[in-house]
């Protein structure tokens, strides 16, 4: 495919100061990014500029996953700061391919990148868009974080209840989550660290929730074995997604973390197929009223899920 770079510049009327905005919409009560550089974004190129961070010596030859900045930043400090991870040296080796120790590497990216950030940042959210139909524009295995200067959204809806139950004296409800998922249907990986989970107001058939058992906020406050569990984990559940999909699953992956030490580290996998080669969109009841309508139910997903992971021997 040819490189696109600045094909949409002459058409892309700019403000002369183009610098990133963020935006507090006072209807919703909450905030967006404007940022009109990213209109030029390098999409789908021949040219890897992943692979070209080897290939230059911008990285030592033999670096197998390493954390580079965005060259389109969608924020720029003291607002926020981007980067992006890339998973593994190899151009075509997907998230999925990943062995656990080279899946343990990436945990390592998301500490390190966390470790940086938080220190100047309110939020450090480090995720993955994985598949060209949901976005994804460089072909090369990686993932990205953000440390930005507020609270997101769905991470202030849920430090609100975490601190409403706080109030209440019923304590962290990520917790009780876990206990009550440990027991119920819904349940896909009951691992000694994590508990994963199609939750029961799922919004994507398969939507997963990791839940850490231990009560901690962030993840580089992990265990080593903590972190050994979740780097076996997150590649044998996406083999499952592709499994029944039979392709490569389109999905979104995000840390939910915060340095509050009441908030609970949890991760949300949102893979956007709901049956074989057949996507789920966000349309119209999703992205204008923000109600979800699923086409399941999550007990029988979590069934499927469950199988799709038997089939594997760990
Ligand atoms: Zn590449
Ligand atoms: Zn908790
Ligand atoms: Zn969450």
């Amino acid at each position: 495919m040819a490189d696109v770079d600045n094909g949409n510049e002459t058409r892309t009327k700019m403000a002369p100061n183009a610098e990133p905005r963020l935006i507090w919409d006072p209807f919703l009560g909450e905030y967006l990014a404007q940022a009109p550089t990213r209109m030029r974004r390098r999409e789908l190129t021949s040219a890897c500029p992943f692979c070209a961070d080897v290939s230059t010596g911008r990285v030592p030859p033999d670096t197998t996953a390493w954390i580079r900045p965005n060259d389109f930043p969608a924020l720029q400090p003291p607002l926020g700061d981007c980067y992006i991870l890339i998973y593994s040296a190899d151009h075509d080796r997907t998230f999925a391919d990943l062995t656990p120790p080279e899946a343990m590497q990436v945990v390592g990216l998301w500490q390190t990148i966390y470790e940086r950030l938080a220190p100047h940042y309110t939020t450090v959210m480090s995720w993955e868009t994985c598949g060209e139909v949901i976005g994804q524009t460089q072909r090369h295995p990686h993932g990205q974080t953000y440390g930005i200067s507020i609270l997101p959204d769905v991470l202030a809806r849920e430090m609100a209840l975490v601190e409403q139950r706080e109030t209440e004296g019923c304590g962290c409800p990520f917790c009780a989550e876990c206990e009550e998922e440990q027991r119920g249907s819904r349940q896909i990986l009951d691992g000694r660290y994590w508990l994963g989970f199609v939750p029961p107001y799922a919004r994507y058939p398969y939507q997963t929730r990791l839940t850490l058992r231990r009560h901690q906020s962030h993840v580089a406050g992990l265990t080593s074995a903590e972190a050994q569990e979740l780097a076996s984990f997150l590649p044998r559940l996406i083999r499952a997604y592709n499994r029944l999909y039979e392709d490569a699953m389109p999905y979104m992956l995000a840390l939910h973390q915060l340095a509050d030490p009441r908030f609970h580290f949890h991760i949300e996998l949102l893979p956007v197929g709901r049956a074989p080669g057949k996507l789920k969109f966000a349309a119209s009841t999703e992205s204008a009223w923000n109600f979800w309508l699923n086409d399941s139910f999550p007990e029988d997903k979590a069934a499927e899920l469950r199988d799709a992971l038997t089939e594997e021997i760990p």
